[in-house]
């Protein structure tokens, strides 16, 4: 019998691809996508612990899912399986099953393969189900094959967890420690994306270029040669990969941004400051110049090479020097984007037993921050205007007859083109470059492409 799943994924794109699977998981089950949450027989709220008050907005999303599931019943709808997943579920399971007790099962991101046995459960009214282990078998030798209908830019992820400890991060504790996938596996999952359509591959993981995983000769093999390895892959158009750390940007990954024409020419690539003296407290086993050699080295291999950040600003102890040190490395690095926060303590990371910068200063460094890099990605992409660039079209627009797709460095391109085109490499003549996407017209028209 049909039953419908909603899911609703928060945070990362490492959350969107355990969504997915899921989704996969569950479809044997006889699970199929809801529209909304009042649709649902079963709700996961796929959750992220890095936001501010991450378990705040988790009990009031809960509280609204008790109400829905209380008019379904009242409507003779049926019942409602609650779950939670995630980050805040391997973090606070016990006590959100303490404050919302009606809540059916809470599992961490390592669990979520056992699934069907959770939902069984559920569905015979035994009782809610705490699953916040780190298993002993991988996960990822459980989960089914992919879904025959792929995007057209799909996630793979590759490795998880991270042994770094940034003092500010709650995800070693919530993801564990790194374990990267096999190859075998890894070329095996992308064989399955690209035959159901997909033509990007977007290689994830907490700390992506630490991956070290078994090779075929039982060797480890590294990030730069998974790279290599997945680029002659039958259909593969494009590859990326992220989050990456810059302690582990070694001399074979930049030359493979140098080599491999399929590695897209942007990097997400953190600093989070540009002081010593923070990069020091946060733990991130790494100076400014380092980053700043890193970077001269990737330009260097790939001069086109966009680059994209993660700011923190307002970390206890940051002085107005410390902040300035971050401006000046912002201002010589130029970023074509960028995501910048205000520290907020996370329970239990190291950070948050230190001296709080108080909220206005925070509020000023971060305005000021973002007056500069909102300035740098408005001007890269205005830098794009009268260009042709190669976009993969990816999905509808808003505007009839408009698709998105996206440029090598990531942007999103707006265009005219119709629906068939979707999944392919299409020239884009640019026209004009905005403060978040750039708007172009096909430079071969449909009549002449088909
Ligand atoms: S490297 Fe990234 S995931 Fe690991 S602790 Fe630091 S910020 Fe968190």
């Amino acid at each position: 019998m049909t039953k419908k799943l909603f899911i609703s994924t928060h945070g990362c794109q490492m959350n969107v691809y355990d969504s997915d699977r899921m989704a996969e998981l569950l479809r044997p089950l006889g699970y199929r996508p809801a529209a909304a949450p009042d649709d649902a027989d079963m709700v996961i709220l796929n959750t992220c612990h890095i936001r501010e008050k991450a378990s705040e907005k988790v009990f009031s999303e809960l509280g609204r899912l008790r109400a829905t599931r209380r008019e379904r019943e009242a409507a003779g709808n049926g019942g409602m399986i609650i779950a939670v997943a995630g980050c805040v579920a391997q973090a606070e399971g016990e006590e959100i099953l303490r404050r919302a007790p009606y809540v059916d099962m809470v599992f961490g991101p390592q669990a979520y393969h056992q699934l069907p046995e959770m939902v069984a459960r559920a569905s015979r009214g035994a009782g809610a189900t705490l699953n916040t282990d780190f298993p002993t078998e991988p996960k990822f030798d459980t989960l089914p094959a992919r879904a025959a209908d792929s995007a057209v830019s799909a996630f793979l992820t590759v490795q998880e967890g991270c042994d770094k400890f940034c003092s500010f991060c709650v995800v070693p504790y919530t993801r564990g420690a790194e374990y990267s996938r096999p190859v075998a596996a890894i070329l095996e999952e992308a064989r399955q994306l690209l035959a159901g359509g997909a033509r990007e591959l977007t290689l994830l993981g907490q700390n992506v270029n630490a991956y070290h995983g078994e090779g075929p000769d039982g060797r480890p093999v590294t990030l730069g040669r998974l790279i290599r390895l997945l680029a002659e892959a039958p259909g593969l158009e494009r590859l990326r990969y992220t989050t990456s750390h810059p302690l582990e940007m070694t001399d074979d990954l930049i030359s493979a941004h140098g080599e491999v024409p399929a590695l897209m020419p942007y990097l997400h690539l953190p600093v989070q400051s540009g002081s010593d003296r923070i990069l020091a407290a946060m733990n991130r086993r790494h100076s400014a110049d380092d980053y700043r050699r890193i970077v001269d080295k990737l330009r260097a291999a790939r001069s086109d090479l966009a680059l994209s950040s993660d700011f923190i600003v307002g970390f206890p102890g940051e002085t107005a020097a410390d902040f300035e040190d971050t401006m000046t490395l912002v201002g010589e690095i130029g970023y074509a984007q960028a995501y910048s926060f205000k520290y907020s303590p996370r329970p239990g990371t190291p950070a948050a037993a230190g001296e709080m910068i108080e909220e206005p200063v925070k509020d000023e460094r971060l305005q000021r921050l973002q007056v500069l890099l909102n300035g740098q990605q408005a001007d890269f992409n205005a830098g794009f205007a009268g260009r042709v660039l190669p976009v993969l079209l990816e999905r509808d627009g808003r505007q009839t007859g408009q698709l998105v797709g996206r440029s090598p460095y990531m942007q999103s391109v707006f265009v005219e083109a119709p629906r068939h085109r979707i999944g392919r490499v299409a020239e884009v003549r640019i026209e004009a470059g905005f403060g978040r996407s750039l708007k172009g017209v096909l430079v071969t028209p449909d009549a002449a492409a088909a």
